[in-house]
C-alpha cells in the first residue's frame, strides 16, 4: 500500500471508532493516527534498504511480535499522561499499517509478502529493490487502480471535512499560541 493509503485506512478507522462513541477525532489524536501509520515504513524501509539491518522492508517494526507490545507501551505511557486517547490513536494507526499490508499482499496472491505476520517464526523474502523500484513506477503510471485509489482518497478528504478537519486545530493553536490537549 502507499503512504497516502495507509493514512487513509487508518484514519476512516479511527473516525469510525471516535462516531461509534458519539465523539468526532480530536485534532492532536488525528496526528498520531496520521505518524503511526506511517512508522512501520519509515523503521523498516532505512533499516532494510540504507542500513542493511534487515534484509525486508517489511520485517522488525511490522511484525506484530513487535507491533503490538510497541503499541501497549504507547498506550500505557498516555495513559500515564492522562491522554489515553493519544495510544488508541497511535494504535489504530500502526496496527491497521501492518494488516493493510497483510491484506493487500493477500488480496493479489503475494502471500509471502505477508510472512512478516509470524516473522521471526519464519522467514521473509528478501527485498529486491529494483524490483521494488519498478512497482513504484508501475504502480504510479495511469490505471484502473489509481483511480480507484484517487476516488477513495477523495472521499476519506471527505470524512475528514465532515469530522470538522481534525489535525488542522493544532497547527492554529500553536501559532496562536494557545495549544491545548484534545481527545
Ligand atoms: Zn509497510
Amino acid at each position: 500500500m502507499w503512504p497516502w493509503e495507509h493514512a487513509a485506512l487508518a484514519y476512516v478507522l479511527y473516525s469510525a471508532l471516535t462516531r461509534r462513541r458519539g465523539r468526532s477525532p480530536g485534532d492532536v489524536a488525528t496526528l498520531w493516527v496520521l505518524v503511526a501509520s506511517q512508522l512501520p515504513d519509515l523503521i523498516d524501509k532505512p533499516l532494510a534498504w540504507t542500513f542493511g539491518v534487515v534484509h525486508s522492508g517489511r520485517m522488525l517494526a511490522h511484525a506484530p511480535v513487535v507491533a503490538v507490545p510497541l503499541c501497549v507501551l504507547v498506550y500505557w505511557y498516555f495513559s500515564r499522561r492522562s491522554t489515553p486517547e493519544y495510544g488508541v490513536a497511535f494504535g489504530v494507526g500502526y496496527l491497521s499499517h501492518v494488516a493493510g499490508d497483510a491484506v493487500g499482499s493477500a488480496l493479489v496472491g503475494e502471500y509471502a509478502y505477508a510472512r512478516f505476520l509470524l516473522w521471526p517464526l519464519v522467514s521473509v523474502p528478501v527485498d529486491d529493490q529494483e524490483s521494488v523500484l519498478g512497482e513504484v513506477v508501475d504502480g504510479l503510471s495511469p490505471s484502473p487502480w489509481l483511480l480507484v485509489s484517487g476516488l477513495v482518497g477523495v472521499a476519506v478528504v471527505g470524512l475528514w471535512i465532515a469530522d470538522g478537519k481534525p489535525g488542522l486545530g493544532t497547527f492554529r493553536r500553536e501559532r496562536s499560541g494557545s495549544w491545548r490537549r484534545d481527545g
